[in-house]
């Protein structure tokens, strides 16, 4: 209907009450790090904590679905884009404090901030993050993890806003973290994260963070568009290891490629759509199947309409 965003929300009604920017048909490609992605029908970017609350409230009352987005660095977005209201988080919700050993950090602050604040205040735990793109929210969500280490390791709580305006306080156990997931649901925003750290030496915490960013630079295609690894390791291997195996290290479908450097980087040449990235996900996982049995499972999150 003209004058309608898709699923019912009226052109102006957002402008009239969320405090922030309101864009519509906007494509995803701009917002995530594979740089693909179709539009979608309304994206709302938050200035405050009232403007997320709003936007909430609105669509809740026009019956419109809502996609949390963080740093869009661990997802394909198909190309026909997501219908509804997309509530991009990251550039709000950045604040960080320290009290004592115990760090709190907004759902939208970058995870390398994160890691940067940390270490200059002298406060262990979180290095072995460092490099990894995207939100504390998003990293919270999917349980991010490096060198070892996940997110979750130094989690005290998490403060977590419902898409029905409710606000609650979940502890690290109530979250039940596993292999790159947790509890959290989709109606579920990460609104900040305490971490509970212990005391170190600041310069040799900075010396850490520098390390591990240079052994990430050497391993991983990190200058490439990516959304990292594509799939979760199977347990005792390693996916890149098996794709490597089989023979598919820099294998082409249009502008997506299999790193030659890292088996379990798919990269964007330039133009890649979001099918050519689904059709070497296909390719990898039936000729891994093939050749060792073994069912690839997806860690990039694939969502949106065809
Ligand atoms: C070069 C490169 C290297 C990478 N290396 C690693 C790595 O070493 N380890 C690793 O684990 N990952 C890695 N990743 C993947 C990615 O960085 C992580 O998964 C990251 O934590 C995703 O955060 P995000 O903010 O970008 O989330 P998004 O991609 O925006 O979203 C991911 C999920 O989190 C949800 N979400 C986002 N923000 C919130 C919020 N505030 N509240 C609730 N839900 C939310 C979204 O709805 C979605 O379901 C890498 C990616 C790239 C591009």
């Amino acid at each position: 209907m003209p004058g309608m965003v898709a699923m019912g929300i009226p052109r102006g009604a957002l402008e009239q009450v969320v405090e922030g920017e309101i864009l519509y048909d906007e494509p995803m490609s701009r917002h995530t790090s594979y740089k693909i992605g179709g539009p979608a029908d309304v994206m709302v970017c938050p200035r405050s904590a009232q403007g997320i609350q709003t936007a909430l409230r609105t669509a809740r009352e026009y019956g419109v679905s809502v996609f949390i987005l963080g740093g869009g660095s661990n997802l394909l977005v198909r190309d026909g884009g997501i219908r509804g209201l997309v509530l991009n988080l990251y550039g709000t919700l950045k604040e960080m404090r320290a009290e004592g050993e115990e760090v709190t950090a907004g759902g939208g602050a970058k995870v390398t901030a994160l890691v940067n604040f940390c270490a200059r205040r002298g406060l262990a735990g979180l290095e072995p993050m460092a490099g990894v793109p995207g939100s504390v929210g998003g990293a919270v969500k999917g349980n991010a993890g490096a060198f070892g280490a996940t997110i979750s390791d130094h989690l005290a709580a998490v403060r977590v806003l419902e898409l029905t305006g409710e606000e609650r306080v979940l502890s690290r156990e109530a979250l039940r973290f596993a292999y790159r997931q947790s509890s959290l649901t989709e109606e579920e925003v990460v609104v900040s994260a305490a971490f509970r750290l212990r005391r170190d030496d600041a310069a040799a915490l900075q010396q850490k963070v520098a390390r591990i960013l240079a052994e990430r630079k050497a391993k991983q295609p990190v200058e490439w568009r990516s959304a990292g690894s594509v799939f979760k390791n199977p347990p005792g291997n390693f996916a890149g290891r098996l794709i490597e195996g089989a023979g598919l290290k820099g294998t082409r479908v249009g502008d997506a490629m299999i790193s030659p450097k890292h088996g379990n980087f798919f990269l964007n040449l330039g133009r890649a759509t979001a099918r050519d990235v689904l059709a070497l996900i296909a390719l990898a996982q039936e000729r891994v199947r093939e050749q060792s049995g073994i069912s690839l499972e997806l860690e990039v999150r694939v969502v949106g309409e065809p």
